[in-house]
């Protein structure tokens, strides 16, 4: 399959300011140097503990957040240029469905209004008749029913919120869509349930997810490709299958031995993680695991692994792959 996105070197920096001049005395290393791209069609998941840059990730590679460094290609354009030359273009491509479906819907308005706006902003659907028809139609592809355009947020339950999330993303037939943890906040008997919805309007669709989360078993249902972040950098990335039956880096290890191993027959060397993730804002030099690592050396304290192909299909940033 073609390229479709490719994230080169992305960085995302937050200023930390102090006193009266709110001078900047230090940075908060969110995003660190990450790069990986996506195939279409594909859903790549990214998973790491909170706090590890993933939403950052996300939100930066869209350009909700500005980079501070790095670029990002669509298609083969760069989104920063792109940006520039028709904003438009990439606000109907690259839409975002956040992790909280109470917070980032407005209740005063209605569903209609809310997956209706920017319906009307790019001019998709003109006059009343055709847009009541467009949202009808958007809102019923996300699972909804067509009376509900009429309802306010605080009328659905958290799951029929999260489907209007999905229907705002949607409203604008985009090509990729950043999930950020869109499941999360659920209850777990209805997770798999808006999991699947969204595997079948990919399908449907022909979209492109980039699928943040926590959880290792929404990632292993939803996922094709897995990449694993800690502390602002990628440690792992490769297929879906290869992932949970030959995990690599030390910390992939450490977060599948967190969780009981459905097949009893993979065998994953248990990696017990020491201590707690160290703060972004001065992450560790060398390897930024090595504070965590049960095989680090001496090396790993100074020196930085970077991500390499050690098999086909299979990135890890580790020296213990190196021989
Ligand atoms: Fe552990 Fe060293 Fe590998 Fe980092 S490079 S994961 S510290 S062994
Ligand atoms: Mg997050």
């Amino acid at each position: 399959r073609e390229e479709f996105l490719r994230v080169e070197g992305l960085k995302k920096y937050f200023p930390i300011r102090k006193g009266i001049f709110k001078k900047v005395v230090n940075h908060v290393k969110a995003v660190d140097g990450v790069s990986f791209s996506i195939r279409e069609g594909e859903t790549l998941g990214v998973v790491g503990e909170s706090g590890c840059g993933k939403s950052t990730t996300g939100r930066t590679l869209m350009h909700l957040l500005e980079p501070t460094a790095g670029s990002v290609y669509f298609q083969g354009k760069e989104i920063g240029q792109m940006l520039k030359e028709d904003p438009g273009k990439v606000r109907q491509n690259i839409q975002i469905i956040f992790q909280d479906p109470y917070g980032s819907l407005n209740p005063r308005m209605t569903v209609k209004e809310i997956v209706g706006e920017a319906v009307k902003l790019y001019g998709i659907a003109k006059g009343a008749k055709e847009l009541d028809r467009y949202v009808t139609d958007v809102i019923v592809k996300a699972g909804l029913r067509p009376e509900h355009r009429f309802r306010h947020p605080h009328e659905f339950s958290g799951g029929q919120r999260q489907r209007i999330g999905i229907a705002r993303a949607l409203a604008l037939n985009p090509k990729f869509i950043v999930c950020d943890e869109p499941v999360s906040a659920l209850d777990v008997s209805i997770q798999s349930q808006v999991l699947n919805e969204l595997r079948d309007l990919q399908q449907d669709l022909g979209l492109t997810y980039l699928f943040i989360t926590h959880d290792l078993s929404v990632v292993k249902h939803i996922s094709d490709r897995i990449a694993i972040m800690y502390l602002g950098k990628i440690v792992e990335i490769t297929s879906k299958a290869s992932m949970f039956s030959n995990p690599l880096h030390p910390y992939t290890k450490a977060l599948m031995s967190a969780i009981p191993l459905p097949d009893p027959t993979i065998k994953v060397d248990r990696v017990e993680l020491k201590g707690d993730i160290p703060s972004p804002i001065d992450p560790p030099e060398g390897c930024r695991f090595h504070t965590r690592c049960p095989y680090a050396t001496d090396r790993c304290s100074v020196e930085e692994p970077l991500l390499k192909e050690v098999e086909s299909d299979h990135q890890v940033a580790c020296f213990l792959l190196d021989d």
